[in-house]
């Protein structure tokens, strides 16, 4: 068993989407355009109205997935097929816009605390144009694994021990955890060989790695090496996202929410959106 290591640690800087939502950006920055088959890593995380209140009104997407998973706060989802969701804290949405949607993602507090994250997942080129599909998770059906030590995983995607998240049927084969250790606690968690993948921290810091250790703070991203498993040890409470997907090694044409191969299929993109055929 090869043991992951960190190969980049990244920090995620401010930005402003929507209509005007402050959040935090950590994969899709100047630093690190993407992560295939990850194409984006939002944190949004404000006890300020003024930073969400704004939403997401009508966009489009196509080409790839938008996952949302929230810790706090209430969202509203509403798409152009006539397809509501109301997301709440621990719940998730998968979607997988295929070859098109539009739709909008808004707050339904006005007050509190709203705390989440968005995470953009590539589709092959064989799937761009596949029929669009939600996976809407309610927290309650998502299995909760201990690994010992006082450490608590929730899998919404991918296999720990036994334990499948719900969230099924994904090109990219993922593996989606969110880690909580309670206090000095320990984790080794097995990842598929080949898989990229990354850990976000979102409270604490941890340390990742036993032979060659380094330390991950809140609003870090470390990118590990191939191996595995990855060794996490936090000595006070911690909280992460770890996350790993097949990549796919295709070439990437990106505008917008509209993520393809060539160029050609972004123009067709554009042109099916504004002749109102999504
Ligand atoms: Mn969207």
């Amino acid at each position: 068993m090869t043991e992951r290591t960190v190969e980049r640690i990244l920090t995620g800087r401010p930005a402003t989407d929507g209509a005007g939502v402050n959040m935090t950006r950590v994969i899709a920055t100047p630093e690190l355009d993407h992560f295939d088959p990850f194409l984006l890593l939002d944190e949004f995380r404000s006890d300020d109205a003024n930073d969400y209140i704004a939403g997401f009104p009508d966009h489009p997407h196509r080409g790839f997935e938008t996952v949302t998973y929230m810790l706090a706060g209430a969202m509203k989802h509403r798409d152009n097929q006539g397809n509501t969701g109301h997301l709440g804290p621990g719940s998730v949405q998968w979607m997988t816009a295929g070859r098109g949607i539009v739709h909008s993602e808004m707050p339904e507090q006005e007050d509190g605390l709203m705390w989440g994250f968005q995470l953009w997942v590539n589709l092959p080129s064989s799937d761009k144009m596949t029929e669009p599909r939600y996976q809407d998770i309610p927290a309650s059906d998502v299995p909760k694994v201990q690994l010992g030590d006082g450490v608590a995983v929730k899998v919404i995607t991918g296999e720990l021990n036994g334990v499948s998240g719900p969230v099924s049927g994904v090109a990219t084969d993922p593996l989606y955890l969110d880690v909580r250790i309670g206090g000095e606690g320990r984790a080794s968690v097995p990842i598929p060989r080949g898989h990229n993948a990354f850990a976000y921290v979102y409270e604490g810091s941890i340390t990742v790695g036993d032979a060659e250790a380094h330390d991950v703070s809140r609003g870090e991203i470390a990118l590990l090496g191939d191996g595995d498993l990855v060794n996490i040890i936090a000595p006070r409470p911690a909280r992460f996202l770890l996350v790993a997907g097949r990549p796919l090694g295709e070439p990437l044409a990106r505008h917008g929410p509209f993520v393809m191969n060539t160029q050609d299929e972004i123009r067709q993109a554009v042109f099916d959106y504004q002749s109102g055929r999504f």
